[in-house]
């Protein structure tokens, strides 16, 4: 397949590390619709992944799944080479795969604050340092950090988040800048709340905590940060991930997006 107006990404190979669920599935699926073959990656049983492979081969693209776990620097490694040997390139990387744990910093299980900082933050350390030798050499590469509105402002409860996330809004600038003469961009996109099994957990703790509806709870998280108080969408994500893989974004190197109802500009 050759690129068109339809499918600009058509030949490329897009790797979104955690697309098993929420923003992960609605980058890869946004990339896919845009004629991208796609590696997802991410936990989830057998059946549910096999879902995901079918939803994104609709679009009629090539799609496979690769596991590793982005906690191990030594899958990611096997990881990215899985994806040259099969496909020839990464031509797009998006590190997205991310947990939460909300705890204020002196009852923070020391495990958690590790696996955080582990897969939001030195995740994309580790997928970058093996892809993007590859990407110069091609000519051509786009990396597509998902940061967070917690990339730019605090929370009680998020240390470890907030850290990993403000980090990688960081790691995006110098690897911007590290390529700024090449081919391949490097940018964060910063979401507001969106609702995915990362959010719901959030929604039905405050409903045990503060003995509300799971309504209530859902109007409670919106009310105190985001002042649309609308959700932000998987499918508005993926597309601002194509934006910054066409032409008109190939000067947007180091940019942190916020695409968050308002959240960062209060
Ligand atoms: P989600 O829980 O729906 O999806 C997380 C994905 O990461 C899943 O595919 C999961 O299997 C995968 N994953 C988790 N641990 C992994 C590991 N060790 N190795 C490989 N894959 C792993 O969460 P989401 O809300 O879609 O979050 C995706 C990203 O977006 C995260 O980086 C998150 O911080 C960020 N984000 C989310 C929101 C939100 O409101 N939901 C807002 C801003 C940023």
């Amino acid at each position: 397949m050759t690129s068109s107006a339809a499918a600009p990404l058509a030949g490329k190979t897009a790797l979104v590390t955690g697309s098993t669920s929420g923003i992960g599935l609605g980058i890869a699926t946004a990339l896919a619709q845009a004629g991208a073959n796609l590696v997802l990656n991410g936990f989830g049983d057998a059946t549910v992944i096999q879902g995901a492979i079918a939803q994104i081969e609709q679009h009629g693209v090539k799609a496979v799944h690769h596991g590793a776990d982005m906690s191990k620097s030594a899958e990611i490694e096997a990881m990215i080479a899985f994806v040259i040997e099969q496909f020839g390139s990464v031509d797009v990387l998006v590190n997205n795969a991310g947990i939460q744990h909300v705890a204020t910093i002196d009852t923070f299980p020391v495990d958690k604050w590790n696996a955080i900082i582990a897969i939001n933050l030195s995740s994309a350390f580790h997928t970058m340092r093996v892809a993007l030798p590859k990407m110069r050499d091609n000519g051509w590469g786009r990396v597509i950090n998902v940061a967070s509105a917690h990339g730019l402002v605090g929370s009680v409860g998020k240390s470890a988040y907030v850290a990993a996330k403000h980090g990688i809004v960081g790691l995006t600038k110098v690897a911007a800048l590290e390529n700024a003469r090449t081919g391949v961009t490097v940018n964060a996109i910063c979401p507001g709340f969106v609702l995915t099994p990362l959010v719901q957990k959030q929604i039905d703790d405050i409903a045990t905590r503060d003995n509300i509806s799971p309504d209530a709870a859902r109007s409670k998280l919106l009310g105190e940060k985001q002042p649309s108080e609308q959700f932000v969408t998987p499918e508005q994500i993926g597309k601002l991930a194509v934006f910054l893989c066409s032409e008109g974004a190939d000067e947007m190197r180091g940019a942190a997006l916020q695409i968050d109802g308002g959240w960062t500009s209060q």
